[in-house]
């Protein structure tokens, strides 16, 4: 560990907390302290929004012509892509995921600065042909403000990434705040800004515990928006604090996803093969997991037996270590709210056929560790099935026809992504139009891309991330009416 503490990138200078107190970052493999950084408070939180308003008050950065800020925001990804490798291996580090993944991540990343470095510039505005006689006009979009980012711990880069390169594109200045047990990486962006000719209080990072510093953002007034990811329950105080001054909301909320497998699905071990990657990526840690597996009644019992055999094989290890397939959870609390679910759903009559417990290979035990589990005979009213596990548990619900499978699966106060798996023409018209998520993959899951829009439908949150939509979150719509020949009304007399 390298024994320097990690500061706070706040108005384009590096800071310790007020309080001078410090945090522990934990690598979830084996327990050890990786980093140590700086525990900001409320105190810390306001300065940063200071900064921020300063910078966006002065017009620095809005003001700059688009293209250029499409071309620092271009250089940006050129710079992650170039760092992809050490910030990989720093994400990989915090959150315990398998390189494969932070690489993929980090390409993703890099191409989304690109992507909205490339849009900065895109938008014309609007002509409205005014109704009124001699007169103009157009609808502009113009920046929000001051932004409040707030990230889970889950894609601690990626996330942030999906908040902070829309929002700098679009003219807006940030603070973002990262989970408190997974900063590295997003500090690590700061730092590159930092040597960016990015203005000072454009870009600032806040560290610290979410009911301090990420309430903090959520209630200051001199906030405009505040763009949240994480959990429905801190979404839900996030829209009650925002009320302090009706500050814009995104919330990019929790998800319970099902991926419905027709008889018809066409090739099973295709359907499988994607269930598996749907489900045990960065160990079911993803907020679109496809961990509700809805099985037609005619192939359960086949897709069950594949599916057992295909789990018990996946390899568990250190995600530093090529061939690790899965790695381990967040952390030792969040283990413990997993094994939780597993008395859950017990209790609640769902039948366990695999895992359930930690491994308990030697290697293993000091990380937070825990098996690919499997219930069967889950009913969609149990908890296992409604409630947002966030870990690798599948539940299988059986269904028959199509008419009970899209009952059962918009039965959920989730509508975040669904997926199903046919090769019926009509079908696949009618259920991806009855599907109530905000995203429906057809024959595929887990697929994502900047360029299209990613949220929830229902409690899964409110407003898109990605895509152009992404973009427009960031901005407030002006209409501007030009009168050519004003004359006087004459409604009170002259
Ligand atoms: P969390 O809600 O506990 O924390 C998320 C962030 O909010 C952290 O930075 C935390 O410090 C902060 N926070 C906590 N309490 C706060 C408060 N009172 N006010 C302001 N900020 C506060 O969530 P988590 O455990 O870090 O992440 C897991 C959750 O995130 C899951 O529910 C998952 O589904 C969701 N998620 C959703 C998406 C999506 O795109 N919809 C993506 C990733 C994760």
């Amino acid at each position: 560990m390298d024994n320097t503490v990690q500061n706070m990138y706040i108005g384009g200078r590096w800071h310790s907390a007020v309080s001078g107190k410090t945090r522990d970052i934990i690598n979830p493999f084996n327990g050890k302290v990786i980093a140590e950084v700086a525990e900001g408070d409320r105190e810390d939180a306001q300065i940063a929004v200071l900064a921020a308003r300063q910078a966006f008050d002065s017009k620095i950065w809005s003001d700059l012509p688009a293209v250029e800020r499409g071309r620092l925001l271009y250089t940006l990804g050129d710079r992650i892509e170039a760092e992809s490798e050490v910030l990989a291996r720093l994400e990989s580090l915090d959150t315990g995921k398998t390189m494969a993944e932070s690489r993929w991540d980090m390409a993703d990343i890099a191409g989304i600065f690109r992507y909205y470095a490339g849009l900065a510039d895109k938008d014309g505005g609007e002509i409205i042909n005014s109704p009124i006689p001699n007169s103009d006009s157009r609808a502009v979009r113009e920046p929000v403000g001051v932004c409040g980012q707030i990230s889970p711990w889950n894609y601690p880069l990626l996330q942030a990434a999906w908040k902070m390169a829309p929002a700098l594109a679009a003219g807006c200045t940030v603070v973002m705040k990262p989970s408190e047990i997974t900063p590295l990486t997003t500090l690590k962006i700061a730092e590159i800004a930092a040597e960016m000719d990015f203005p000072a209080g454009v870009i600032n990072v806040v560290l610290g515990p979410g009911a301090s510093v990420g309430a903090e953002l959520a209630e200051n007034t001199m906030v405009d928006l505040i763009s949240f990811t994480g959990g429905i329950e801190t979404g839900k105080s996030i829209m009650r604090a925002a009320s302090t001054n009706v500050k814009k909301i995104a919330l990019e909320l929790g998800g319970k996803n099902p991926n419905i497998i027709f008889a018809d699905c066409g090739d099973l071990d295709v359907a499988l093969d994607r269930a598996l990657d749907g489900v045990f990526f960065h160990a079911g840690q993803i907020c679109s997991a496809g961990s509700r597996l809805m099985l037609e009644a005619s192939i359960h019992d086949r897709f069950v037996e594949k599916l057992k055999s295909r789990m018990a094989k996946i390899r568990l290890g250190d995600g530093l270590v090529d061939g690790t397939q899965m790695g381990p959870l967040i952390s030792a609390q969040h283990l413990a709210k997993v094994e939780n679910y597993m008395r859950v759903a017990e209790a609640d009559g769902a039948h366990l056929e695999l895992g359930g417990r930690r491994p308990e290979a030697a290697d293993l035990q000091d990380g937070f560790f825990f098996l690919p589990t499997l219930f069967t005979g889950c009913h969609h009213d149990m908890r296992i099935v409604q409630e947002e596990v966030f870990g690798p548990v599948i539940t299988v619900e059986k269904f028959t026809g199509e008419d009970e499978a899209v009952r059962l699966a918009n039965g959920t106060i989730y509508g975040l992504a669904a997926g199903f798996w046919t090769s019926d023409p009509g079908r696949i018209q009618r259920v991806a139009r009855q599907l109530q998520f905000g995203t429906v993959w057809i024959n595929d899951f887990n697929v994502y891309f900047t360029q299209a829009p990613w949220g929830g439908y229902k409690q899964s949150g409110l407003g898109r991330e990605l895509g152009r939509q992404g973009l427009e979150e960031y901005t407030e719509i002006k209409h501007i009416f030009q009168n050519h020949n004003p004359e006087p009304s004459g409604w009170f007399g002259l």
